[in-house]
């Protein structure tokens, strides 16, 4: 009789997870979709939540913080059980976040930092990305002047970045053996402000630059159209995201290192915890989620994926991944 009871119990609660997640709204609140990544992170995302069961909702701020807000509200509106929200001003987005805590709306701070504990924190381990970009450059170029083309001063990854490549850096700095000669932040990630500011750096300095440092592979495509102009292209210069025109200038030898991040892994577990945070799951309870606390002193609970670099000597990673074609990639090489 009493197991009996149990199985018709679990039953029930079976069957109440199942309907709940068939309920399940989830909102994502894009900050713009100007890289190629973010594509491939919303179709891993719509993907793990249809496999959840629950709805998909978004919004594109287009590169707006204020519009970012109007969205978040809008999405709430629709009743969503939980938000997926790619900041595109990491302060500016607060009283979004207050919004949802306000409704008791679970938030997942995506793949950029929202600085407050009440949102779950995933993304790549943004320092070492920096570190592995500053690392493959260091290693093509041991000697000489460097440039630092940063990411965008609204987003928080653009100064973890910045701190990785620092760390790797430092005992050459100290050593005398390179030489900063040029920094500068990119405002909206533009490739277009990178190039500018690359002309700038490249101007002031007399063509004297040997290596650069560019925190994604949108800014290293400035910063190479800024370098060929003078017709200074192969001298090593980072990136991030495998973006396949970043791949491809990998094979050609004008950009030293990609580090890719599977966009993929990143957009499922998004919808894989979304869909468990909204079911009342508590955020400590995520499979591979740990405290970590924020420079500033805020601790979160977060998850991490690992990064990968791609050089010229492994660029079987990416396409034995699925990530790119062999003909994509060697295209023109
Ligand atoms: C992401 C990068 C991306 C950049 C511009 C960063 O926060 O981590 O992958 O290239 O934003 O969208």
């Amino acid at each position: 009789m009493r197991n009996l009871f149990i199985a018709a119990a679990a039953l029930t609660t079976a069957f109440t997870t199942t309907a709940l997640a068939q309920d399940l709204t989830v909102g994502v609140s894009w900050s713009n979709f100007q890289e190629e990544r973010w594509k491939t992170d919303e179709a891993a995302m719509v993907a793990a939540l249809e496999a959840g069961g629950a709805k998909y909702v978004s919004a594109d701020a287009q590169s707006s913080s204020s519009k970012q807000l109007s969205d978040v509200e809008a999405l709430m509106a629709q009743g969503v059980d939980a938000l997926i929200v790619l900041a595109q001003d990491t302060e500016a987005v607060i009283p979004a976040v207050q919004m949802a805590a306000d409704e008791g709306i679970p938030v997942i701070a995506y793949d950029r930092l929202i600085e407050d504990p009440r949102a779950f924190y995933l993304t790549f381990d943004n320092v070492e990305v920096g570190r592995m970009q500053a690392r493959a450059v260091l290693e093509a170029a041991p000697n000489g002047n460097y440039v630092m083309i940063k990411g965008s001063p609204t987003d928080p990854n653009a100064d973890f970045l910045r701190g990785g490549q620092q760390e790797v850096l430092q005992a050459a700095i100290d050593a005398g053996d390179i030489t900063i000669v040029g920094e500068a932040y990119t405002d909206g990630w533009l490739p277009a402000n990178a190039q500018r500011n690359m002309e700038q750096i490249l101007t002031a300095n007399d063509n004297k630059v040997d290596a650069v440092v560019a925190s994604n592979d949108g800014t290293a495509g400035g910063a190479v159209a800024a370098l060929t102009a003078q017709g200074m292209e192969g001298i090593p210069v980072s990136g991030q995201d495998g973006d396949h025109a970043a791949l491809n200038r990998v094979a050609k030898g004008t950009q030293t290192v990609s580090v890719w991040k599977d966009a993929r892994d990143l957009g499922k577990a998004a919808g894989e915890i979304a869909v468990a945070l909204a079911g009342g799951t508590a955020m400590a309870d995520i499979e591979g989620a740990a405290e970590w606390t924020s420079p500033a002193g805020t601790t979160m609970t977060a998850k991490f994926l690992e990064p990968v670099p791609v050089t010229q000597d492994n660029l079987t990673a990416v396409t034995d991944a699925g990530w790119i074609s062999v003909e994509a990639l060697c295209q023109g090489v």
